[in-house]
């Protein structure tokens, strides 16, 4: 088991990323040691660099998009994970299980919520530490590199399709660029809808507008089949 490893860090607010060498953390009773296969980029890791989130402690390692696999934990995580195990972590990086929110299971909104990549180190690492209540089991089909944007872009989509009553073969519009609209393709059949700013030559908008304008400017097709 390696002492030190390699990780990117972002020192302090408004300071660019840093290759650091640090020493691998260690697991306490409920958490894992995850030994980093790919980590997904994603906008909210722009938070770090830029001060913009509550709770950010710095230095930081940025990074919530993480599949990996356990080689140490703690006696508590252990009666629910084994070491050898593929997991997944995502921004959801712990919560308290005490608060009223916790309470009703509302655990996004736990009052001493934790944020990987924000609040607690990611995955811009070697190794990551992560609470054992926060992991998901990677199935052996999905490839670490590409099943890692799931943790976050794919699990946005994901959610909303799920809550929004969407039956497979319905039409929905998805409106949002990023990573939600390049990793939609494990929810959705069809090419995803381009989106478009208004062309003011044409007519279309008006710069300054462009997400005000009608959305026959913004989008040339208007959705995709579950
Ligand atoms: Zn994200
Ligand atoms: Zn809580």
């Amino acid at each position: 088991m390696k002492k030190m490893m390699q990780a990117i860090q972002v020192p302090a607010p408004g300071a660019p990323f840093v290759l650091a060498s640090l020493p691998v953390p260690e697991p306490s009773t409920d958490e894992v040691l995850i030994k980093v296969e790919a980590c997904g980029i994603c906008h909210g890791d722009a938070l770090a660099l830029e001060g913009n989130y509550p709770g950010l402690t710095y230095p930081v390692i940025p990074g919530h998009e993480v599949i990996g696999t356990i080689v140490e934990m703690g006696s508590l995580a252990a009666s629910f994970w084994r070491s050898g195990q593929r997991v997944g972590v995502g921004w959801h990086g712990g919560h308290c299980g005490q608060c009223a929110s916790c309470r009703r299971g509302d655990f996004w909104h736990c009052e001493h919520v934790r944020t990987t990549g924000l609040s607690r180190n990611g995955g811009y690492a070697e190794y990551l530490v992560a609470p054992s209540n926060v992991l998901v089991e990677i199935p052996a089909g999905i490839p670490s590199r590409e099943g890692a944007p799931l943790l976050c872009a794919g699990n946005t989509v994901y959610a909303a399709l799920k809550k929004s009553g969407a039956q497979g073969g319905d039409l929905v519009g998805i409106v949002g660029p990023g990573g939600a609209r390049t990793s939609d393709g494990s929810n959705c059949k069809e090419p995803w809808l381009q989106d478009r700013r208004p062309d003011p030559r044409k007519g279309e908008g008006r710069p300054g507008k462009t997400l005000g304008g009608p959305p026959r400017h913004r989008y040339r097709r208007g959705g995709r089949r579950l």
